[in-house]
């Protein structure tokens, strides 16, 4: 296996205020340390509840936002401190598709000024090149060359989901964070749209960070998954395993709630609910962040936080009962 992405210690941190009257500087701590690697035409899943980081993280790894702390490993770069003119290079590379289409696509362009863009900026193509381009891309996201001349709003949510996805190829990248690319369509055309991601990754050899909420749909297109909670990674396993054996409190509780689980598990593992609210990631529990939620919680739980551990195979979880256990 060939790592492609690095994230070492990811920290994203955005001022709330800036302690005025003598106050103190207070953050929001949306991605607080996180670590993990995609390898090399891998789909790794990202999930947790709204809030979590999440998409915090998929931002920051393609540098909208600047890096607060850590590392962002990109085929062996660091590119977690490039500046404007290298980020320009370095987004040929990396795309993202977004939750919602409608607002990330250019609503006076027409379909092909929005995939001719990308092409423009980065000097890709001219002229009857441009044209052959855009068409070829229009018909890779199963679009037709009449769709070129037309508006957004002439589309169905689905179809603006095509042209966001014609538009991140049109620079031939490797890397694509699909944030929640699905979560504001319907149903009936979800699948449609992950089974050609999926053609597309075959096709083109992408590698994916997958973001999203329905866990039943991150089950199916993930190779391995990452759990956040509050700015966290508790929890990184084989996307089979995870699912068969959660190991980390908050991970037993996401999967409990997903109404059709594995017939094999619901046999012992009835739906846990959740107390509470997420907690203010300003000013995250000490220890372990889930203590306030989780029903196993323990002395040491308010007093160290636990690390990742590797429990066999790259299954890490961060739960004090695993080194309980072990004692
Ligand atoms: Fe629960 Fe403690 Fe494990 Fe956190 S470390 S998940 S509070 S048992
Ligand atoms: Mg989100």
């Amino acid at each position: 296996k060939e790592v492609l992405l690095e994230i070492k210690d990811l920290k994203k941190y955005f001022t709330l205020n800036k302690g005025f009257f003598g106050g103190q500087t207070e953050y929001v701590k949306a991605v607080d340390g996180v670590s993990f690697s995609i390898n090399k035409g891998e789909t790794f899943g990202l999930v947790g509840e709204s809030g979590c980081g999440k998409s915090t993280t998929g931002r920051t790894i393609i540098r909208l936002y600047d890096v607060t702390g850590g590392d962002i490993i990109f085929e062996g770069e660091n590119v977690s401190k490039l500046k404007e003119r290298d980020l320009k290079l370095f987004r040929r590379k990396m795309q993202m598709i977004f939750q919602d289409p409608y607002a990330s696509l250019n609503t006076r362009m027409t379909v092909s000024d929005i995939i001719g863009e990308p092409l423009d900026i980065h000097g890709l193509a001219k002229g009857d090149d441009r044209q052959r381009k855009i068409y070829s891309l229009l018909e890779t996201v199963g679009l037709s060359k009449g769709h070129a001349s037309r508006y957004p709003h002439e589309f169905s949510g689905g179809q603006r989901q095509r042209i966001g996805i014609a538009r991140a190829l049109a620079v031939d990248p490797k890397f694509i964070i699909c944030d929640e690319p699905i979560s504001a369509l319907d149903v009936s055309i979800q699948a449609q749209v992950v089974n050609m991601l999926e053609d597309l990754q075959n096709e083109l050899g992408l590698t994916y960070l997958f973001i999203a909420h329905d866990l039943s749909m991150v089950k199916h297109i993930s190779d391995r998954i990452g759990v956040m909670y509050l700015g966290k990674l508790v929890e990184v396993a084989d996307a089979d395993e995870l699912y068969n054996a959660p190991n980390h409190p908050y991970s037993q509780a996401l999967l409990s709630a997903i109404p059709v689980p594995n017939p094999d598990i619901a046999k012992n593992n009835k739906r846990i609910i959740l107390e509470g609210d997420v907690p203010s990631p300003i000013n995250p529990p000490s220890g372990c962040r889930f203590r306030t939620r989780c029903r196993y919680a323990m002395d040491i739980c308010s007093k160290e936080e636990p690390n990742l551990i590797d429990l066999g195979d790259g299954h890490m979880s961060a739960c004090h009962l695993n080194t309980i256990k072990k004692k």
